[in-house]
């Protein structure tokens, strides 16, 4: 019945609009920079989708048919790169936006790489060990022929994990027959990972946060935060800003939320959670998650899943900065109407680009096969994430546009010349 609940509240989970409203900003992006019609045809859509069914043995002896998606949206700048999600409600629309999503970021942090992003429709929640396991390598054997170290390069997603890129990995290797650590990212440290990896998506966030901070004279420590999602990045991001001094005044799960004006314990919460980030069922007074949307706080940070600030409840919102560490938390009307009110708003395709950021550093040093320390790659990333983050910034105010419409125009710039200068359009 758990599970029914948080499926009920997922179920707007990347609602097939997120396509359509990526392809609007794309247009606008190349308009504003002047590119003609057919660089948008080749841009709207993913150059390679596809589609597979895997068998997989259950537990009970019973065979299951899942379906799985890889879509890879341009590889003009090099292989494609982007996690692969397994979620009930996964659709191939979603899977196609989250690839594009892949492009703007890896451009936006500039990464030599493309795209790429992959889904199962299926429920870990209620999935054993094992069959998780033949599923995962099942995946891989149904799309060994376009992914490789030098195609397109997964990693984890939402409900997927360092163990589930293990076994891929490893199927991989068994296919190719050589040890293939570059094939994925996001793996154990012992089989090729980096260090830094799994906070990663969080640290990026710190630091986008940090930076919009400093544009609006907040300073973290005392400054309200309230964070939706408990899940990986929620989790991370609750730690480091409650470790530099900020009030975290709420978190939320997918079944509701916690509210405490003095700021939540997040150490005794953190114990509390559990693999899938659900922290609340252990609490009488909660609220909702649209509640905790609305807070009065300083920083606000969705951290959960898509399309949870619309235009029903973009003009209550009373934080001054919102930095989105989910994929599509925001809708289109809705970022129209937080940019007329004047509130900053870190997009996406920029404050979660730290996982794919650190993904890169772990591919990189699998092919160096030399490893890096921990300082080493969280020094990296800062130089990376305050460049991004700075020429994003300046972008939008140079071009009088929003934080996300001048994300897409970095993003979008660097396919389309790498495209042209290939002679594809
Ligand atoms: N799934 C993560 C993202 O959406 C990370 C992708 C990667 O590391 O390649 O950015």
């Amino acid at each position: 019945m758990v599970i029914d609940k948080i499926n009920a509240a997922n179920k707007e989970i990347e609602s097939p609009n997120l396509l359509k409203s990526t392809q609007i900003i794309i247009d606008e992006a190349l308009t504003k920079l002047g590119y003609p019609k057919e660089v948008f045809e080749l841009l709207k859509e993913p150059i390679r989708m596809l589609t597979v069914r895997i068998p997989v043995r259950m537990d009970d002896d019973s065979i299951k048919v899942f379906t799985g998606y890889r879509a890879q949206h341009n590889d003009a700048i090099g292989p494609t790169k982007g996690g692969i999600r397994f979620h009930p409600e996964i659709t191939q629309d979603e899977v196609k936006a989250l690839s594009i999503w892949m492009s703007l970021k890896a451009g936006i942090v500039d990464l030599p790489y493309g795209g790429g992003k992959g889904g199962i429709v299926c429920d870990p929640r209620v999935m054993s060990i094992r069959e998780l396991e033949r599923l995962s390598r099942g995946y891989v054997r149904a799309i060994s022929q376009i992914v490789g170290p030098t195609k397109d390069i997964p990693a984890p997603d939402v409900f997927t994990n360092s163990q589930i890129m293990s076994w891929m990995m490893d199927e991989y290797s068994r296919i190719r027959e050589f040890d293939s650590p570059g094939f994925i990212t996001g793996k154990p440290i012992v089989l090729g990972g980096s260090q830094g990896r799994e906070s990663s998506t969080a640290k990026g966030v710190v630091i986008c946060i940090e930076e919009a901070a400093k544009k609006r004279g907040i300073t973290i420590q005392g400054a309200k935060i309230a964070i939706q999602g408990f899940g990986n990045a929620g989790s991370y991001l609750a730690k480091f800003l409650y470790d530099s001094g900020a009030k975290i005044v709420g978190i939320s799960d997918a079944y509701g939320a916690l509210y405490d004006e003095n700021g939540l314990d997040i150490p005794y919460l953190l114990d509390k959670r559990d693999s899938f980030g659900v922290v609340t069922k252990h609490f009488k007074n909660t609220i909702t998650n649209k509640e905790l949307l609305v807070l009065p706080c300083d920083i606000l940070v969705p951290a959960a899943i898509s399309n949870q600030i619309t235009k029903e409840n973009a003009n209550q919102i009373k934080a001054k900065i919102i930095v989105e560490a989910a994929n599509g938390p925001t809708t289109l009307e809705a970022n129209n109407i937080l940019t007329q009110k004047g509130i900053l708003l870190v997009p996406d395709v920029l404050a979660s680009a730290g996982g794919v950021t650190v993904s890169y550093f772990e591919w990189v040093q699998n092919n160096l096969g030399y490893y890096w320390s921990e300082k080493e790659v969280s020094e990296k990333l800062h130089k990376v994430m305050t460049e991004a983050f700075e020429n994003v910034y300046s972008t939008a105010i140079k071009q009088n546009v929003n934080m996300r419409l001048a994300g897409y125009m970095i993003g979008v710039r660097k396919i389309a010349e790498a495209s042209r200068f290939r002679g594809w359009i």
